[in-house]
């Protein structure tokens, strides 16, 4: 590996004391070694890959130089390690030096590597200016993109919306919409249970266990796809409907303390509140976190009554103040929605001037209650 090669010329140097060996060395060096029966395939691989390796070496000089002589600030930078095959995630960086292309027929063109097809997760808005590849711990590849896109205001909205998370729903709105995680996530999961399962019985440092250590690998890297996915979709289209929208923040590390840590982790609200967040300063909507102490089962929606706590296994129940029958989470969904506008001063979003375009994001989405 070229960054391999370059780091231990730089240490040898070092070591022997002599000065830091300089970026054209290292290039003439790259070209002579081209020439050696060992290093042949270096003139397989494009050259602008090679010029990336050098240049992620730098960088990582740079910085342990600059975090020696307290020129960056931050924690301490350790000198570059070499590079191991074993790193599950390798990653290689073409930019428009490096000629890479996307055809007509949907493939890409990477130098020296041809044609290769590419599932695409969604159409690019624009020409990117460079491609990552990226080889992940199960084994799959991805191109990652980097585009430019004009700044796009959404249009406003009068939308407000309240959000309980819970454990029967993934998500409840304040207006009765109940959200369960979609069938594609729950067959991937299943599927990841499955394969932990058979990984558990094979022996260890059987060639069996191997390769079922990398079918668990490939299970998890689906789920985390699939949820990724469905995080995506649904805190686009709160988002796009709603000029504010609150949740509930401690609720989740409140639970995550007790016997539901698993399903509380795995559920992914705080991923999921994360992404309403961004996408919130992103589009110029006010997003609020409420805290765990509004007690959102205690208190009637409708006419405010408080009449106490009620156990987790009342699902409804009827004010006896003013007699509407609740459904607990939409219920509680509208007292987090009500508490979001009794403390407005409490918006994390804030406006923010946005940055994406507002077209692209909305198309996601679609109406409320579909899912
Ligand atoms: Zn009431």
């Amino acid at each position: 590996m070229v960054f391999n090669d370059a780091l231990a010329v730089r240490r040898a140097a070092h070591e022997a004391g002599k000065p830091y060996v300089t970026d054209a060395a290292m290039s003439a060096r790259l070209t002579a070694l081209k020439g050696t029966p060992e290093r042949a395939w270096l003139s397989e691989v494009s050259s602008v890959v090679l010029q990336q390796a050098l240049a992620d070496l730098n960088t990582a000089y740079r910085n342990f130089f600059n975090s020696v002589s307290g020129k960056r600030k931050g924690p301490h930078v350790a000198p570059p390690r070499f590079r191991s095959r074993k790193d599950s995630r390798q990653a290689i960086r073409f930019t428009a030096n490096a000629r890479f292309k996307v055809l007509g027929n949907g493939r890409l063109r990477l130098p020296k590597v041809g044609d290769v097809e590419v599932r695409w997760s969604r159409p690019l808005p624009a020409a990117p200016s460079s491609v990552t590849v990226i080889r992940d711990a199960a084994g799959r590849f991805f191109a990652s993109f980097v585009v430019a896109v004009t700044p796009q205001a959404l249009p406003g909205t009068d939308g407000e919306c309240g959000i309980d998370l819970g454990l029967g729903h993934f998500a409840v709105m304040d207006d009765g919409t109940k959200i369960a995680a979609p069938r594609f996530l729950r067959r991937a999961e299943k599927k990841l249970k499955h394969a932990q399962k058979v990984l558990s019985r094979k022996e260890k440092g059987s060639r069996n266990r191997e390769k079922a250590r990398l079918k668990v690998a490939r299970a998890h890297a689906e789920v985390a796809d699939a949820r990724r996915d469905f995080h995506h979709k649904l805190s686009t289209r709160v988002i796009c409907e709603n000029q504010a929208v609150t949740v509930e923040d401690l609720a989740v590390r409140g639970l995550a303390r007790t016997r539901l840590a698993k399903s509380v982790h795995d559920a992914g609200w705080s991923a999921f509140t994360g992404m309403l967040q961004y996408k919130a300063r992103l589009y110029g909507r006010d997003f609020r976190k409420i805290g765990r102490f509004e007690p959102t089962s205690q208190v009637c929606s409708a006419c405010g009554v408080k009449d106490g706590p009620k156990p987790l296994s009342v699902r409804e129940w009827a004010c006896k103040q003013c007699g509407t029958v609740h459904d607990r989470d939409v219920n509680a969904a509208r007292n987090i929605l009500a508490a979001g506008r009794a403390d407005k001063s409490n918006a994390c979003g804030g406006r923010v001037r946005p940055l994406a375009t507002a077209a692209q994001a909305c198309e996601a989405g679609s109406r409320r209650g579909a899912a």
